[in-house]
């Protein structure tokens, strides 16, 4: 009998780029990361931690993005509309979603969650707002009608520690990851305070980074969590994700 969370794994989508993308300095052909959405079922409520992209990105297998080309796209059947009614949870009944930022591929499937309230930090909200248009913020993905909650800082969600947010900042101002405890120990959803296990295991922040300084303690944070038994989830570690099977519970 279980009283506390369920994490599933969800891909919603995939990000071309250069290993140097990641990490930089690192050099070789084009990679493939996956794009990360993850449900987190509670007792008092559900929880989308990342939402992937919208529509625009879709592409048809015909006129796929070629391997050798820097983007993004997802097919058919990879939203999170469709992702959810797979595993038979009705968007509908998503309770929260929790955005890691609001960068155009990890909010872009919200508008397909019409009941859930969203919860950002307030600097990334204010950060967004501020952003150039088009960019890597889009109002259309991130502002989507919804009520927001904007919170400084942490936020057990549940009050009982099972959901965590916490900040880390770096890779956006207003970044946050998730800690949720399962019955086996503590998963940590980075999203993309850490885009793949290397930029850990060297200590190497992306090029893409909006506070240096910042980013490289949420990296010590994170090393020092792995080193204590943490499992972390990164956010486009398209190595780390061909070990996790979608659509089932995560242990
Ligand atoms: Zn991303």
């Amino acid at each position: 009998m279980s009283e506390g969370a369920t994490l599933y794994a969800f891909n919603c989508g995939w990000f071309q780029c250069r290993p140097g993308y990641f990490v930089e300095g690192d050099e070789g052909d084009y990679l493939r990361g996956p794009v990360p959405s993850y449900l987190i079922s509670h007792p008092k409520g559900r929880v989308l931690f990342d939402t992937g992209m919208g529509v625009r990105y879709r592409r048809e297998l015909a006129n796929a993005l070629p391997a050798n080309k820097f983007g993004l796209q997802w097919f058919e059947g990879m939203d999170i509309a469709s992702r959810l009614k797979a595993i038979e949870v009705d968007p509908a009944s998503i309770d929260w979603i929790v955005n890691s930022h609001l960068h155009i591929d990890h909010c872009g499937g919200n508008a397909l969650l019409p009941n859930a309230s969203v919860i950002i930090q307030r600097r990334e909200w204010d950060a967004a707002q501020a952003a150039p248009e088009p960019g890597l913020y889009e109002a259309l993905d991130y502002d989507t009608g919804q009520p927001v909650k904007l919170i400084d800082g942490e936020h057990d969600l549940f009050g009982d520690g099972t959901v965590r947010i916490v900040p880390t900042w770096g890779h956006t101002h207003g970044h946050q990851s998730v800690i949720v405890r399962l019955a086996k120990g503590e998963v940590l959803l980075a999203g993309d305070c850490c885009y793949t296990e290397r930029n850990l295991d060297v200590m190497v922040l992306p090029r893409a980074t909006a506070d240096t300084e910042q980013g490289l303690l949420t990296l010590e944070r994170l090393a020092k969590a792995r080193a204590g038994g943490t499992h972390i989830l990164f956010g486009h570690d398209g190595k780390q994700w061909a070990r996790i099977t979608e659509n089932i519970p995560f242990e």
